[in-house]
C-alpha cells in the first residue's frame, strides 16, 4: 500500500506492507486524512516518532461490527487492563500507543489498523471533508470537559490557526465573550465571518483581564503571552505541544495564582454532534487538498504561514 512515512525524513512509500491488525483491531480503508500541527512537530522530532504519520482520518471499516461503514477513530490505543484504564482514564493509559504519534502507524496511508472500540460511526449527513475534523474538534471539546465556562466568562483564544479556530468556535457556544488573538489577518477574518471577535497580536495592549486563556499557538511564546493576558486567579489552558525544551520564568504563575491546565484529546461523540448540527463549521478551514501520492508536498504546504487545514485524499 501507499504510506507517508517518517524515519530520518518524510517520504512516500508505494509498496509498504499492509498493517496487520493486533488483537481487537480492525483495518480501516482511509478515505480522507487531515494534517495537524502535531504531525509537523513530529517531523521536527517531537516524541521521536518513526512510522506512518497521521491521526485525523475518516474511512471505511474493513471488518468487525462496522464492516463496510464509514468511521472515525479515537487515537489513543489503551490496554484496558491497567489501573489507569480501569480507573476510567484510558486516554492516559501508561501502556498506550497512539495512532501516528506513539508506537503505532497512522492514517496517511491506504489502510490503518485501529482498535475496534476506538471507532465511531459517521452520520450519513456528514461528508468525509467534515468528518475528518472529528479528532481536532474533539480536542477543542475537551476544554469545557476540563474547565467550567459560563456565559459571562471572558475567554481569550491565542492562535488563529487550525486548532485555535476550532477552539474559538466550540467556546463561543458556551461564552458570549470569546476573543481570538492571532497574527494572520486573513485567518482572523474567517473567525469574524463566524461571528467571533478577533484582535491582531501586536494591537493587544489590554491589562490582564481574561478569566480563561487557551494557548493554541503551537509556539513556545504562547504560554508567556497567555500569562500576560490572564487575570489573577484565572486559568490558562495549554493546547500547544512543542518539540524540544522550553524555558520561561514561572514566578508570574505563583504571584498571580494562575491555574494551568494541560488539555489534549477529547470526546468524539460531542465532536460528531457539534459537526452534525453545524455548531462548528469546518469548510472555511480547508485551504488545500492533495492526493495521498503527494503527501510529502502536503506536509510542506501545511508548514507555510498561509495554510490552514490541508487534507489528503486517499482512495
Ligand atoms: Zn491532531
Ligand atoms: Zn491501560
Amino acid at each position: 500500500m501507499r504510506a507517508v512515512v517518517l524515519d530520518r525524513q518524510v517520504h512516500l512509500e508505494s509498496n509498504r506492507p499492509e498493517p496487520i491488525p493486533a488483537e481487537g483491531e480492525v483495518l480501516v480503508r482511509v478515505r480522507c486524512a487531515g494534517v495537524c500541527e502535531t504531525d509537523l512537530q513530529l517531523i521536527k522530532g517531537y516524541m521521536g516518532f518513526r512510522g506512518v504519520l497521521g491521526h485525523e482520518f475518516v474511512g471505511i471499516a474493513e471488518s468487525g461490527a462496522y464492516a463496510g461503514r464509514r468511521v472515525v477513530g479515537e487515537i489513543n490505543c489503551a490496554c484496558w487492563r491497567c489501573g489507569t484504564c480501569l480507573g476510567g482514564l484510558p486516554t492516559h493509559c501508561p501502556n498506550r500507543t497512539v495512532l501516528g504519534i506513539l508506537n503505532h502507524d497512522g492514517a496517511f496511508a491506504d489502510l490503518i489498523a485501529v482498535p475496534e472500540r476506538n471507532l465511531h460511526l459517521v452520520p450519513d449527513a456528514l461528508s468525509n471533508d467534515v468528518a475528518v475534523f472529528t479528532e481536532p474538534v474533539a480536542a477543542a471539546c475537551q476544554i469545557p470537559a476540563q474547565v467550567a465556562i459560563g456565559r459571562q466568562a471572558r475567554v481569550v483564544v491565542l492562535g488563529d490557526g487550525r486548532l485555535g479556530n476550532l477552539c474559538a468556535q466550540v467556546l463561543s457556544g458556551l461564552s458570549d465573550n470569546v476573543l481570538t488573538i492571532g497574527k494572520h489577518p486573513e485567518k482572523l477574518a474567517i473567525l469574524r465571518t463566524m461571528g467571533i471577535a478577533t484582535a491582531l497580536l501586536p494591537e493587544v495592549t489590554a491589562e490582564p483581564m481574561a478569566d480563561i486563556v487557551v494557548d493554541c499557538t503551537g509556539s513556545e511564546s504562547g504560554l508567556p503571552t497567555a500569562l500576560s493576558l490572564v487575570r489573577p486567579r484565572g486559568t490558562v489552558v495549554l493546547k500547544t505541544t512543542v518539540a524540544g525544551a522550553q524555558t520561561m520564568p514561572w514566578a508570574p504563575l505563583v504571584i498571580d495564582e494562575v491555574t494551568l491546565v494541560g488539555s489534549r484529546c477529547g470526546p468524539f461523540d460531542k465532536a460528531l454532534a457539534a459537526l452534525a448540527d453545524g455548531r462548528v463549521l469546518v469548510a472555511p478551514l480547508v485551504s488545500d487538498r492533495f492526493d495521498l501520492a503527494r503527501g510529502v508536498e502536503a506536509l510542506e504546504r501545511a508548514q507555510t504561514k498561509s495554510a490552514l487545514k490541508v487534507l489528503l485524499d486517499v482512495s
